[in-house]
């Protein structure tokens, strides 16, 4: 069909199409509803990304996200001065982040890797940020939590953490399993997520 398409509407279908989850037939639908339906929404979207760019910067402590319009480079819960700053909460996605804060169960900080190591998808321990992560627990962290997901990979970095963060004398632990198969932390409830964090262990 794509031969007969105007290319704007090529393009957007395309874009669509990148994103995670969003096969070529949810992208045109996607590109559809704003052309034939809902023009003022395209617009809104657009705006709405355009700002995602330039207003919402990574926070340079932890990795989640920060507001560039206030002006600083540090996101809210860095800044929040009722954190506990003796226990860090290492996450690989800024989803999993959230899914604590949902649950109200950490009162320490975060650290977002943004990834994991994984073999298969060509990630390896030179793609961690571990020089800033290091540097963070450095700075008074006493108990690292790593909150990977248990999947292969995600056991395969808590390793990796323990070892290289050894050196720094800080307690490192994992989360006890009971979080949902496959490790979504994102959807998991408040007790779950309570739980795994009360029954969490040293990794040896
Ligand atoms: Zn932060």
């Amino acid at each position: 069909m794509s031969g007969a398409l105007p290319s704007g509407l090529r393009r957007a279908i395309e874009l669509f199409s990148r994103l995670p989850g969003v096969g070529d037939k949810t992208a045109a639908r996607f590109a559809m509803h704003l052309l034939s339906g809902d023009r003022a929404l395209a617009r809104a979207l657009g705006e709405a990304l355009l700002d995602l760019d330039a207003a919402v910067v990574t926070c340079e402590r932890c990795g989640y996200f920060a507001d560039a319009s206030e002006g600083r480079a540090t996101c809210a819960i860095c800044a929040d001065p009722r954190r506990d700053d003796r226990v860090l909460c290492v996450v690989a996605r800024v989803q999993d982040l959230l899914g604590f804060e949902r649950s109200g169960a950490m009162r320490g900080r975060y650290f977002v890797l943004h990834k994991l190591l994984s073999p298969l998808d060509g990630v390896s321990p030179a793609d961690l940020p571990m020089q800033a992560l290091v540097a963070r627990v450095a700075d008074g962290v006493e108990e690292v939590i790593v909150a990977t997901p248990p999947t292969v990979d995600g056991e395969a970095t808590a390793l990796y953490l323990a070892r290289e963060l050894r050196p720094s004398g800080a307690r490192v632990t994992r989360l006890a399993s009971g979080v949902p198969h496959g490790g979504d932390l994102e959807f998991a409830d408040q007790i779950t997520l309570g739980r795994a964090l009360e029954g969490r262990r040293a990794i040896e």
